[in-house]
């Protein structure tokens, strides 16, 4: 049996994966990046390709999503991929959302974000495609972007073997890891100073005990992608089921009462965990989704109701005429509830990251910094 050795041997190359593997070349360590599929298909070529700090608590969290917008744009040239900082727009229709998002900038105007309220003619302004028709206001955040998460994952993949001369494995399934080794199903054995394993969804193949013992479970999400419209979008779009979705306007007590109206007036975007956002890569095409199923074995045939659904939504808080709608599909990610990650020793040498949830694009590269900082030094001297 061959043995070659690395400083950092990682499983995945989704963006979690990708991200260590960056941090760690940067820091000049030797790094192995093992890829069961012969390119990254997971959650992360699979999303809206949104870095979105504004769904992030202030703090640590906006904090880590804002550090992680910084390393985007450095690779967004870097790799040569298209990234928007186009920003974001949460429209308000109806009272008790213009009470969220007034409560928003009141309660976070000063905690590191960067938002403004505009009136109906200011949002109209800056976005052709809002509906104006009974808008009250908008929440403008300078701080979100936009990747086209197919071209940018595939380029960083390409930077990475290319530039920073990371070992990328593709078809190689990792099966099993005693430190200081590490199995991958060609038969080759890798001896590694450090393992960490980002392997998404798929957390029965290692470790399943651990996954299970914190509680993981898998969300399924339902997408689509329209022909390319001929306009710009300008900021990236969302209305008031956007509101409950991310933990930062969760805490806005006002939220509440928009909740409440929502699920008696339409219980069945909260029984489809619908909220909609509207993002455009650059062929101009529009990013449509999305829904959340959560449990560990998502049926594997999407819902076209689902699909009604959100475009129904969509149609309350946009014009877009004549929109057709090109591709669907479904996105899997990994969640532990009521946690923004998994960052675990499971055995000396071996750390587990994952369970970014619904926010891998925006947070990935922030935490891997953090992960560098607390768990590994520099070359030749990798914390054990
Ligand atoms: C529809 C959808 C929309 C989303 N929109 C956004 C968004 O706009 N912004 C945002 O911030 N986040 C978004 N997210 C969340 C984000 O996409 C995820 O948090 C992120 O992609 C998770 O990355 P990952 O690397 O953990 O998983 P994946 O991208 O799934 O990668 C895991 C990889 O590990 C490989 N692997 C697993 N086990 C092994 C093994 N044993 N050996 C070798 N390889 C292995 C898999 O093949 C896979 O390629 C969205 C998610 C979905 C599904």
């Amino acid at each position: 049996m061959r043995t070659r050795t690395v400083d950092i041997a990682i499983v995945g190359s989704g963006i979690v994966g990708l991200a260590h593997a960056y941090e760690a070349a940067q820091r000049g360590l030797s790094v192995v990046l093992f890829e069961r599929n012969l390119q990254a298909v997971g959650a992360s070529i699979r999303n809206f390709g949104l870095v979105w700090p504004i769904g992030q608590r202030p703090g640590k969290m906006l904090d880590r999503a804002l550090r992680s917008r910084t390393v985007w744009e450095e690779l967004s040239h870097a790799a040569g991929f298209w990234m928007h900082k186009n920003g974001s727009i949460h429209l308000g229709y109806h009272p008790d959302e213009l009470a969220v998002l007034e409560e928003f900038v009141s309660r976070y105007g000063h905690e590191g974000y960067d938002v403004e309220m505009l009136k109906p003619a200011e949002v109209k302004s800056r976005s052709a495609l809002v509906r104006e028709e009974g808008l009250l206001a908008g929440l403008y955040s300078s701080t979100e972007a936009t990747v086209y998460s197919r071209e940018a994952i595939q380029k960083i993949h390409t930077y990475l073997k290319e530039e920073l001369k990371v070992l990328i494995q593709y078809g190689q399934t990792v099966h099993e890891i005693n430190m200081p080794y590490v199995f991958s199903s060609t038969g080759d054995r890798w001896q590694a100073s450090k393992v960490i394993v980002c392997s998404g969804a798929d957390f029965e193949s290692l470790y399943p005990e651990y996954f299970r013992s914190v509680g993981i479970t898998k969300c399924k999400l339902q997408m689509m992608k329209s022909h390319a419209i001929g306009s710009a979008l300008g900021p990236t779009l969302c209305a008031g089921l956007t509101l409950r979705h991310y933990d930062s306007f969760k805490d806005c007590p006002s939220t509440v009462k928009v909740s409440g109206r929502y699920d008696q007036t339409h219980p069945e975007f909260a029984e489809n965990g619908i909220h909609v956002l509207l993002a455009q890569n650059e062929n101009l095409e529009l990013i449509i989704g999305d829904s959340h199923y959560y449990g560990n074995s998502p049926l594997p045939f999407d819902s076209e109701e689902i699909n009604r659904l959100i475009l129904k939504y969509l149609d309350t808080f946009t014009v877009v005429d004549n929109l057709q709608v090109e591709e669907k599909w479904h996105g899997i990610y990994a969640k532990v509830p009521g946690k923004t990650e998994i960052v675990e020793e499971v055995e000396p040498g071996v750390l587990i990251v994952n369970a970014l949830g619904g926010a891998g694009m925006t947070l990935s590269f922030g935490l891997a910094q953090e992960v560098f900082d607390e768990h590994i030094i520099s070359p030749g001297v990798v914390n054990s």
